[in-house]
């Protein structure tokens, strides 16, 4: 059990607002700020979305640039996931980024429901994305809201669609969608490994999930995934003062099941991504 656990962090999202914690960043300081506390803390992997100044979601690519070229700067060597989520935009608009070439970007291979709406994604449009995440050699992190996304990333790794090493992430506790269920998460793995061998994995568990989510991934061995997009409190009473402190407490659970936490040279390698930044 001494694989390195690479944490992720989920700086922003598209949903919490300074009104739900005011500590969520939404203008590009906020948010390399934040980034830069997070990674001194132990989080190697940014998945950033970019919010207008009045708080909403955004996919527009001048601002992911700005982001980019930012985090360069602050956290150098830090991996760089931007979302290509759905609720940010529309159709190929939520490819529109891709082109600047980030580290990774998330890649949801089907629908399921959201809280109040359908989170949609045909699949030509999955296509689409994953073709213009090759093109452009970001590397996808498969999230997979549902079982039949684990076969379907199966089939496109493949057949050459997904020709990188896939990272899977297993996302849990969204309403109307897969809660958080241990028989489930355990399901997700035993299938990840006899489909995909070759893959890493990690989850994601949504408002009071996430600390749970994280023990059950340090546990078996994945990888974890915390911040302010998917959860802004610490418990029922406190909310969480950064996204630096959700990562510091991923960091004592590694220390709990005696996981070193991955640097972002090992993270790259574990991850084939190239070391130059
Ligand atoms: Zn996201």
């Amino acid at each position: 059990m001494n694989k390195p656990c690479i944490i992720c962090v989920a700086i922003t999202g598209s949903l919490p607002t300074k009104a739900n914690n005011p500590a969520v960043p939404i203008t590009v300081t906020e948010q390399v700020e934040s980034t830069q506390a997070a990674f001194e803390a132990g989080a190697v992997i940014c998945h950033a979305h970019v919010r207008n100044d009045d708080q909403t979601p955004t996919s527009d690519p001048e601002k992911f640039s700005a982001l980019k070229e930012e985090l360069k700067k602050h956290c150098p060597g830090m991996i760089i996931q931007f979302s290509t989520g759905g609720r940010s935009g529309a159709g190929k608009e939520r490819g529109g980024m891709l082109p600047l070439k980030p580290d990774m970007a998330s890649l949801t291979v089907g629908s399921n429901n959201f809280p109040t709406r359908i989170y949609e994604n045909s699949p030509q449009l999955v296509d689409w994305l994953a073709e213009e995440m090759h093109v452009n050699d970001v590397l996808p992190e498969i999230e997979a809201f549902d079982l039949s996304h684990i076969f379907k990333a199966a089939a496109m790794h493949k057949d050459g669609r997904l020709p990188k090493k896939p990272y899977v992430q297993f996302v849990m506790g969204v309403k109307n969608a897969m809660p958080v269920d241990k028989d489930v998460f355990d399901f997700y793995i035993k299938t990840t490994k006899r489909l995909l061998p070759n893959a890493d994995w990690c989850a994601a568990g949504i408002g009071a999930g996430q600390y749970v989510v994280n023990e059950w991934c340090v546990s078996a061995g994945g990888h974890a995934r915390t911040g302010l997009e998917d959860n802004v409190r610490l418990d029922k009473k406190t909310l969480a003062p950064s996204n630096a402190a959700l990562v510091q407490r991923v960091t004592e659970l590694c220390d709990k099941y005696e996981r070193p936490v991955a640097d972002f040279v090992q993270a790259r390698n574990m991850l084939g991504l190239p070391n130059a930044v």
